[in-house]
């Protein structure tokens, strides 16, 4: 029989266990995060900001949301004072991603980018979900480097490679992958927080989600820290097992769609039931998906029963 004592004991260490972890959560939301002696995640605004220290200065991917310029700098001289930045990723166009581009740029970093992210930056464009334009960035937060497939550059002893990602979820999506140091940044391509988002304006679509995921899956080992656009860390399992819950998605929505389904039809049919986790907005989520595989119907093949 359990003692009482031991009951006490268990429910006090349980408790501790359940504070413990509550801490652990709110200081990984809340603040910066330590990976490795050369890797910092800092909060820029809510959306991660990936900092490698090592060679010459910084290399950055994403510059954090507007207005979280100077958290971020503090951050940085925090971690590697009078370290300048020299080279900035953007993962792809959104604002959260690029933000601080013009101070960074104006400190002397050179900016690295998918060629079409340079090309959403450079124009005005319609946002449908919000029924506005919004206005092109200003040429100084613009990418000066772009490339279409690949690249790689070396910081200090830092291998450095990076890579497009179709249509994850905009058109110009890439990885960076500090490959030494064993970091994958991945953007809005994964999205533990959040609900996973698709420009299908763009051409982003949950088939080319998928995909993207498969390449970086191959890009990734049981070690390698995985750092998604907002939200905690991921391991390789944790990683994997939102690929798998997206092709699961991308397979059901596939069915409904060849039967004529539109999104408020999928909902009602609980397309998005049973799954390991939820959405808090199912329905803009689904009408994101919809366009996109409207938009790419070719590869859906027909609905042959
Ligand atoms: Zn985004």
């Amino acid at each position: 029989m359990v003692s009482r004592r031991q009951l006490l004991k268990d429910s006090a260490a349980e408790a501790l266990a359940l504070w413990a972890s509550s801490r652990s959560l709110k200081a990984q939301a809340a603040g910066n995060a330590r990976l490795t002696d050369k890797v910092l995640v800092v909060d820029g605004g809510g959306a991660n900001v990936v900092a490698f220290s090592g060679g010459e200065g910084f290399v950055l991917v994403d510059s954090g949301a507007p207005k979280s310029g100077d958290k971020v700098m503090a951050a940085l001289s925090g971690f590697a004072s009078g370290s300048k930045v020299q080279t900035l990723f953007n993962t792809h166009y959104h604002l959260d991603q690029t933000g601080n581009n013009e101070m960074f740029a104006a400190a002397g970093a050179k900016i690295i980018a998918h060629d079409r992210t340079r090309q959403w930056m450079s124009t005005d464009y319609w946002v449908p979900a919000e029924d506005r334009y919004e206005n092109a960035r200003p040429k100084a937060a613009r990418p000066t480097e772009t490339f279409l497939t690949t690249g790689s550059l070396k910081a200090g002893e830092e291998q450095i490679d990076y890579g497009y990602l179709t249509l994850a979820h905009t058109s110009g999506d890439i990885y960076v992958l500090f490959k030494n140091t064993n970091v994958l940044a991945v953007g809005d391509v994964a999205s533990p927080l959040r609900d996973p988002a698709l420009d299908w304006f763009t051409g982003a679509w949950i088939g080319g989600r998928v995909d993207s995921m498969d390449i970086l899956l191959k890009l990734a080992n049981d070690q390698t820290k995985i750092v998604p656009a907002y939200g905690p860390v991921m391991t390789k399992a944790e990683f994997k097992a939102e690929r798998d819950l997206m092709d699961e998605v991308r397979e059901r929505l596939f069915k409904q769609v060849r039967e004529g389904d539109g999104p408020k039809d999928m909902l009602e049919e609980g397309v998005l039931k049973g799954l390991a986790r939820t959405w808090k907005d199912p329905e803009k989520f689904l009408y994101d998906a919809c366009k996109g595989l409207w938009g790419h119907n070719d590869k859906i093949g027909p609905n042959v029963v």
